[in-house]
């Protein structure tokens, strides 16, 4: 498992044997679920009208496609990101517990989640050549043990068979996002991701896999590198977004 370093063996053993409850609820549930029907109907989906680019839910009787308040007036430089839940409830607390709690075996709800993104017509019977998670620090990824994007992504790739390469780096340690307004999100941002060495990306379909889409502004600096470095089309797709 390429995308796991330095984890605890506590949790992955736990894992083995842990299921048959909900994550959500602690219901018991059917060998191989991870999440009741109640729970699975309680994460909160995104449901149109919703913005083309971003994803961001609208309310109201809107049909034809549009531009939300949060990417009219800037340049996303991702085709479109997906994402098939809002980061809310349940959702956003199993996140959460997935990347800071090292609650390891939630990789498997949320991926879930990811894969469903993988439904909607944007994505739907798109050719990608690779899929590529949105790298962590390696000084945050040994302090937390994984990268959750990485583990997102592998599941995704078994799923779909689609590769999965770890061809972007951080190229400096930037602080943590959730401090800062969008204005200062960016700059923080700025050239905050490169291309590992050697890689060519040159004439490649790619799909950015994250955890949540808050702003967007992380994505769309992963996605300017690559089509900087020739990528034809960049999307992207998370479990969620804010
Ligand atoms: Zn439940
Ligand atoms: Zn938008």
């Amino acid at each position: 498992m390429l995308a796991l370093a330095n984890l605890n063996p506590l949790p992955i053993l736990s894992s083995l044997f842990y299921p048959a409850h909900c994550v959500g609820c602690s219901d018991v549930i059917a060998e191989g679920q991870y999440l009741c029907c109640s729970c699975r109907e309680a994460a909160p989906r995104i449901h149109p009208p919703f913005c083309a680019k971003c994803s961001e839910p609208f309310f109201g009787a809107i049909t034809q496609t549009f531009r939300c308040p949060n990417c009219e007036h800037r340049v996303l430089h991702f085709d479109a990101a997906v994402s098939a839940y809002r980061s809310r409830g349940l959702v956003r607390k199993l996140v959460h517990e997935f990347k800071y709690g090292r609650r390891f075996y939630l990789r498997n709800p949320v991926g879930q989640w990811v894969a469903e993104a993988m439904d909607d017509v944007r994505l739907r019977g798109r050719r990608f050549d690779i899929l590529v998670p949105v790298p962590l620090h390696p000084a945050r990824e040994r302090e937390r043990g994984f990268n959750q994007a990485a583990l997102l992504a592998e599941l995704l790739s078994d799923r779909v068979g689609i590769p999965l390469r770890l061809i972007l780096e951080r190229a400096r340690f930037t602080s943590t996002q959730t401090a800062y307004d969008r204005s200062e999100r960016l700059k923080n941002l700025r050239d905050a991701f490169r291309l590992r060495k050697k890689v060519n990306v040159r004439d490649l379909r790619v799909l950015l896999i994250d955890d949540v889409l808050t702003t967007g502004s992380t994505l769309s600096e992963c996605a300017r590198v690559l089509k900087e470095a020739g990528a034809i089309s960049v999307l992207a797709a998370t479990a969620a977004r804010a």
